[in-house]
């Protein structure tokens, strides 16, 4: 029955020589582990996306599969970036039965994975995993992580708390996260909206073995853009706000202006002025969130965005 599930494990490699001679023994065991305990079939795999790496992070993939049977790879022609990698793992691994996704400097707790696979087992579809402490990060990555978190939330992109892209997801879940043909990823963020059961997996994350971490800052805040800019359009709305403020600012300003004229306390020319600032600046503003609110609609209709995905179907004949 649940023996001989084919599992594939997506990692994305960017410059990860130091790792991977420690990476791939590591997971190889547990993947040896599961073949053992009948939970997986010995067809499983790592599938290392090579992120368009400078060092010799392929040679090195190439190299461990002659000795490795577990292992396997592609290799991208210029570096993609993350979540492209995740992607290109995802639409690879056509065969597996069920995929999870990590990172190549165990940072995330492998063995973790068996618990996942578990979970799978007893019909999960999504298992998330979820750091229960960031005691290992840096106090800046600390701050910088939970500060971009609560602002993609405030923004209306919801995500999983303290959950990177160390996830497993079933046959069906891949296949219906296929679907979305958006071009700006951001994986995290539609996992959620792509549905079917799921639920978390704690573990402790570690730090870096060895390497650099290959998101500094610029990267992180590119990542937090492309998380708000993708799923949420309230950035734009934000704009009509900004616009009815002002507008209600010129309101106050007409009044008291109107005043101060009766009392003679004004100059010449000034409220007029005064008025005509405000008073179009508001109207300007107003006008371009309403393109705004336009522009959103554009922006989900051409995500092309599946409407539903269905889980269960007692309808159609199988
Ligand atoms: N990575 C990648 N392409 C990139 C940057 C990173 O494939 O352009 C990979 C990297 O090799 C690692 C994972 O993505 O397996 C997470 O990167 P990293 O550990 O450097 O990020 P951090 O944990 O510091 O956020
Ligand atoms: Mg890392």
């Amino acid at each position: 029955m649940t023996i001989g599930k084919k599992l594939v494990v997506v990692i994305p490699a960017y410059n990860e020589e130091e790792m991977l001679p420690v990476t791939i023994p590591a997971m190889s065991e547990v993947l040896d582990r599961m073949v053992s305990a009948g939970k997986i079939s010995s067809s499983s795999k790592l599938l290392f996306v090579d992120d368009g790496s400078t060092d010799k992070t392929w040679p090195l993939i190439e190299q461990y599969r002659q000795i490795n049977a577990f292992v396997s790879g592609i290799s991208f022609s210029k570096n993609y970036g993350h979540q492209n990698a995740l992607l290109a793992g995802l639409k690879v691994s056509k065969d597996a039965d069920v995929v999870i996704t990590i990172d190549a400097d165990l940072q995330d707790d492998i063995n973790a994975m068996e618990e996942m696979l578990d979970r799978y087992l007893e019909g999960y579809d999504v298992v998330y995993g979820v750091r229960n402490s960031r005691e290992t990060d840096t106090f800046f990555k600390r701050n910088s992580a939970l500060f971009f978190y609560k602002l993609m939330d405030k923004m209306g992109t919801k995500t999983i708390q303290n959950h990177a892209d160390f996830r497993l997801m079933s046959r069906r879940s891949v296949d219906a996260l296929l679907e979305y043909p958006e071009r700006n990823v951001f994986l995290r963020g539609i996992v959620p909206q792509v549905g079917f059961k799921s639920i978390n997996v704690y573990y402790a994350r570690n730090e870096r073995q060895s390497g650099t971490s290959k998101y500094p800052l610029g990267k992180m805040i590119k990542f937090a853009l492309d998380g708000i800019t993708s799923f949420s359009t309230t950035p734009l709305r934000m704009i009509v706000w900004l616009g009815v403020a002002t507008l209600a600012i010129s309101v106050i300003l007409i009044v008291n202006t109107f005043i101060q004229h009766l009392h003679g306390n004004t100059s010449k020319g000034w409220p007029s002025l005064m008025i005509s600032i405000w008073f179009l600046g508001g109207s300007q503003l107003i006008s371009a969130g309403i393109l705004g609110e336009y522009l959103g609609k554009v922006f989900f209709e051409v995500k092309q965005r599946p409407r539903f995905n269905i889980a269960e179907d007692s309808y159609t004949d199988k």
